[in-house]
């Protein structure tokens, strides 16, 4: 569980919320409402305002939020460097956490794009080659969903194979087309890590009880928020549209008209799904959501 450096009156986007939506967030933004490929086949939750669009092109005006999380979604991303310049012209500031290139190499996602370091400030992209699941990569996604032991040294890295990258108004990022050098470095370094992985009944034990203390917390916290922010949420949710602003010419006035979403300015229209918004252009829309 990670707590967020919020207070109770900020505002709180969430990006590729998915089917884990972070507890404090207020509105959620993921980019596929039906299609679960690229979050392991899981169902989206939307237990919040939700949105659907892309995080390269975000239906908000300027600085209208406090706080933005990007959980384990960069690495996912096509074009990182519109995706955050996106991101700090809709927030003041935020947190993006993202495997690090070791825990990536490790785990191998065939859908990630990237793999990624952070290194003085600066978060490091280097395009990643395969497109298909490792056989390596499968065998460790089974120890890691089968072993108590394998799980709970992974988890123990947790700060060393992920990246926490904290920003307030830029982020800065460089985008590097040639990985192998410092793969070749990293790939020595797992090497390595992996033959700490030690066999006991002490670290069996500590990890099933870390596991529950962690779902117990992560519980009460989901409850605890649910409950203090029922109403703030309830409003929110009701005037969604107003939070909204048409991607092709910026206007806030949208109105809804028979499950369509207009933008009274250009007459841009959006699809109201369900009452989710689907806040795509016509050529992301194409692609489906
Ligand atoms: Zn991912
Ligand atoms: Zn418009």
């Amino acid at each position: 569980m990670i707590w967020l450096p919020v207070t109770s009156k900020e505002l709180v986007l969430e990006i590729g919320s998915g089917h884990n939506p972070h507890p404090r967030s207020d509105i959620l933004v993921d980019r596929w409402l039906y299609q679960d490929r690229e979050r392991q086949r899981k169902v989206i939750k939307i237990d919040r305002p939700t949105i659907i669009a892309d995080g390269c092109k975000l239906p908000f005006t300027n600085q209208s939020f406090d706080f933005v999380l990007c959980n384990q979604v960069i690495e996912h991303v096509e074009k990182p460097d519109q995706f955050v310049k996106e991101i700090a012209r809709v927030a003041k500031r935020g947190l993006i956490i993202t495997p690090h290139l070791l825990r990536e190499r490790i785990f191998g996602w065939h859908y990630h794009r990237w793999f990624i370091d952070m290194k003085d400030d600066f978060l490091y992209f280097y395009p990643k080659k395969e497109t298909q699941q490792t056989q390596f990569a499968h065998f460790i996604h089974v120890l890691y969903a089968h072993s108590y032991n394998f799980r709970h040294f992974i988890d123990s890295l947790d700060k060393k194979i992920n990246i926490y990258y904290q920003w307030e108004k830029d982020i800065k990022i460089k985008i590097s087309d040639d990985p192998e050098k410092i793969l070749n470095i990293y790939d020595k370094k797992a090497g390595e890590l992996l033959q700490q992985v030690t066999y006991s009944l002490k670290n069996l034990i500590n990890q099933w009880a870390s596991e529950k203390y962690e779902r117990v917390v992560n519980c009460c916290y989901y409850w605890y928020e649910k409950i203090v922010r029922f109403k703030f949420r309830k409003v929110l949710k009701a005037n969604i549209i107003k939070n909204l602003c048409c991607l092709k010419c910026g206007s806030q006035s949208i109105s809804n008209k028979d499950k369509l979403l207009v933008c009274q300015k250009c007459k841009q229209t959006y699809i109201l799904e369900n009452g989710i918004p689907i806040m795509l252009n016509k050529h992301d829309l194409s692609k489906g959501y």
